[in-house]
């Protein structure tokens, strides 16, 4: 008989070995789920009051927006310098910067700190071989998707944050607008750069349907849809009241989203590029001109920007519904506009409002999570640990 066998056909550290490995596998409650996507949304100037103002507009009540029943947190947006600044307050690339890389920096600068880079969570995922993609309502080269995939001095730095999407991060995925003047990215350039350019919701489609292959691991698309920022959702959905001739509507070459995808759409077509990566993917979504109208204190404006906002959460959402590898951040980089309710006036009918400012302020901003590791976030956070919890769930 052989001694090292038992009766079980095992030696018995073998079997113990199995033993705790099997225990440990099937009950360790403590372990990390494994996170392969991340969705972080980030509504630009999106604080508590902006989302109550859409949600009693669109609803007739108070937290009915798609995302709101995933409340986690509230978030700290100070920038290292904001307490000098007229405001006080962050803007949007210390913000971002600080959700990009865990770091503060001074308002207007863009993921590095004395010349040197600030690696970003897009990076990181990179170095995971994980596609990465940036969509956005504003031109795909300002402040918020620049902290993610650039390092430069000032966020006005257009030209150089576009050279260092093409020859440094090269996202899988760029959606967004461009600057008409040659600013920033712009269809030539990232033509040159061997992207593959979209201009319009039937040329993004026709490439859905039509290019599976290769992966989106192996392919650079950049979708350059509208100049100087997307439409407004305000004036798509009320065609014949025009209330407001902003720079960007005024221009010749215009589009509207007659021909322009909206935000969801952009958002269902990145997801359905990323996917195609089996390692997974981290994709950043920006609801840019949610801040906009923020600035400018229109309050019907502001609130069309936020429902197509929760539009993207909630095609995110379905999308992710039924996986257990994918986590989404919903939060904003600030408060823009001092606003506060003062009234509800009912489903359908403007709240009456009340602006403070016409530009940021430091109030703190609401942070929605759903899906796995959601449960990290809670209480009162930084800006800074959005990096700091991501970047933990995929290199704990
Ligand atoms: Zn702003």
């Amino acid at each position: 008989m052989n001694r090292s066998k038992t009766p079980f056909g095992f030696h018995p550290c073998k079997r113990l070995l199995g033993l705790i490995l099997v225990i440990g596998f099937v009950s360790c409650p403590f372990a990390a789920a494994e996170v392969k996507n991340v969705i972080l949304m980030i509504g630009d100037g999106m604080g508590f009051q902006q989302i109550k103002a859409a949600s009693l507009y669109a609803y007739g009540k108070e937290g009915k927006l798609s995302f709101e029943p995933y409340y986690r947190a509230e978030m700290t947006t100070h920038s290292a310098n904001s307490y000098r600044s007229s405001s006080h307050a962050t803007d949007s690339a210390a913000s971002a910067t600080a959700m990009a890389t865990g770091q503060k920096v001074d308002n207007g600068v863009v993921s590095q700190r004395d010349d040197k880079p600030l690696k970003t969570i897009l990076e990181i995922f990179q170095e995971h071989n994980r596609a990465v993609g940036l969509v956005t309502t504003v031109p795909i080269s300002h402040a918020t998707p620049a902290c993610f995939g650039a390092h430069e001095s000032s966020r006005n730095h257009y030209t150089q944050i576009a050279h260092d999407y093409l020859t440094e991060t090269r996202p899988n995925v760029l959606f967004g607008a461009y600057y008409a003047d040659g600013r920033g990215l712009t269809a030539e350039k990232a033509c040159q750069a061997e992207y593959v350019v979209l201009r319009s919701r039937r040329e993004l489609q026709h490439l859905l349907e039509t290019a599976k292959e290769p992966p989106v691991q192996d392919r650079s698309i950049a979708g350059l849809f509208a100049p100087e920022g997307m439409p407004w959702e305000y004036d798509y959905h009320n065609p014949h009241t025009k209330l407001f001739e902003p720079d960007d509507s005024s221009k010749e070459d215009a589009v509207s989203y007659d021909t322009a995808p909206h935000l969801s759409e952009m958002t269902a077509a990145a997801l359905e590029l990323l996917q195609t990566d089996p390692d997974g993917f981290f994709l950043m979504v920006e609801g840019g001109k949610i801040d906009w109208a923020g600035h400018n204190n229109l309050i019907e404006h502001n609130i069309f920007e936020t429902l197509e906002f929760a539009r993207a959460f909630q095609t995110a959402h379905n999308w992710a519904r039924d996986r257990k590898d994918t986590l989404i951040v919903v939060t904003a980089d600030h408060e823009c506009g001092g606003l506060w309710v003062v009234k509800s006036r009912g489903k359908g009918f403007f709240p009456q409002v009340f602006w403070s400012t016409s530009g940021h302020t430091g109030a703190n901003v609401p942070l929605y999570a759903v899906g796995e590791e959601a449960k990290q976030f809670r209480g009162v956070i930084d800006n800074t640990q959005i990096f700091e919890i991501i970047v933990k769930l995929i290199q704990p």
